[in-house]
C-alpha cells in the first residue's frame, strides 16, 4: 500500500514538471539567444567606440543621434540577456517555468512564445491591469 501511494505520488509530481528534453529544448533556445544578442551587443559596443573618429561637426550630429537610438537598443538587449541569463539560472536550479508570484506551473505554449516568462498568465494580467 505504502508502495502504491509513493507511486502516485511520484507521478503526480513528475507530471507538473517540464520533461528533460522540453528543458533541454529550451536551455538549447535561450543559450542561441543570449549568443545572438552578446554578438550583437558586442558589435555596437565597437561601433560606439568608433564614435571618436569622426572628423567634421556635421558627422558629430548625425552620430550623436544614431547614438541614442543605438543606446536604446542597447538598453532593450542588456534587459532580454538578463531575463535570458535569469531563466538559465532557473534552468540549473530546476525553478524553470514555475511563476514566480504563486508558483503555479507556467503553461509550456506560452513558455514556447516567450521563453523568459516569470509568471503565469493570470500573475500577468493582474501585473498589468495594475499599470
Ligand atoms: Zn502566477
Amino acid at each position: 500500500m505504502t508502495i502504491a501511494l509513493d507511486t502516485n505520488y511520484y507521478n503526480q509530481n513528475f507530471d507538473e514538471q517540464l520533461s528533460q528534453e522540453e528543458l533541454l529544448f529550451f536551455k538549447q533556445e535561450l543559450e542561441k539567444q543570449k549568443e545572438k544578442i552578446q554578438k550583437n551587443l558586442d558589435k555596437k559596443i565597437n561601433e560606439l567606440n568608433n564614435y571618436d573618429e569622426a572628423k567634421d561637426e556635421a558627422d558629430h550630429a548625425t552620430i550623436a543621434i544614431d547614438n541614442l537610438t543605438s543606446n536604446t537598443i542597447l538598453k532593450e538587449q542588456q534587459k532580454t540577456l538578463i531575463k535570458i541569463q535569469r531563466s538559465l539560472n532557473k534552468i540549473a536550479l530546476g525553478t524553470y517555468g514555475i511563476c514566480t508570484l504563486c508558483e503555479e506551473k507556467i503553461n509550456i505554449e506560452r513558455l514556447k512564445i516567450q521563453m523568459f516568462s516569470e509568471y503565469c498568465v493570470s500573475c500577468r494580467n493582474e501585473l498589468d491591469n495594475r499599470r
